[in-house]
């Protein structure tokens, strides 16, 4: 990409913020914990010495929501920092740590699944061995 484009898309992102959740503790029945906002995993969270955290940040970036996801791959292709990829499932996935919120791929997805991730949108899911996710909170306290 030419370098005044680039200029023109930092100046056009928007700052990244952050959340920050809490919960009641969780039982070790599960093998991870997850924040999910409309099916997407935003964040996903390890036990630390076989105790899970009660807390957590999630970067305030786009991600795709998977269920309008129609695999057409136009967003990886207009992305100016390669902050996209397909997963697993043929779906694409927006990497927080990367994504500079320009909003670029949000305008130009065909489906408009690329949303702008708002905290009352996030739920905290638990993750079994198997890979099942089972709701384990929907309300999420911000701090
Ligand atoms: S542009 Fe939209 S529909 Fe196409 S791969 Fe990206 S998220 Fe999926
Ligand atoms: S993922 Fe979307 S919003 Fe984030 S940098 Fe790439 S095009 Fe911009």
């Amino acid at each position: 990409m030419k370098s005044t484009t680039m200029i023109l898309v930092f100046a056009i992102a928007a700052a990244a913020g952050v959340f920050s959740f809490t919960w009641e503790s969780v039982d070790l029945e599960f093998t991870s914990l997850e924040i999910q906002a409309k099916g997407a995993v935003v964040k996903t969270i390890d036990s630390e010495d076989g105790i899970f955290p009660d807390s957590a940040e999630v970067i305030e970036s786009y991600y795709v929501v998977p269920e309008g996801c129609i695999s057409c791959q136009i967003c990886i292709s207009q992305c100016p920092v390669d902050a996209i990829t397909m997963d697993e499932n043929n779906l694409a996935v927006i990497d927080p740590a990367i994504c500079i919120n320009c909003g670029i791929c949000a305008s130009g997805c065909p489906t408009s699944t690329i949303e702008l991730l708002d905290s009352d949108d996030c739920a905290l899911y638990g993750v079994d061995e198997d890979g099942n996710s089972e709701l384990i909170q929907e309300e999420l306290e911000e701090i």
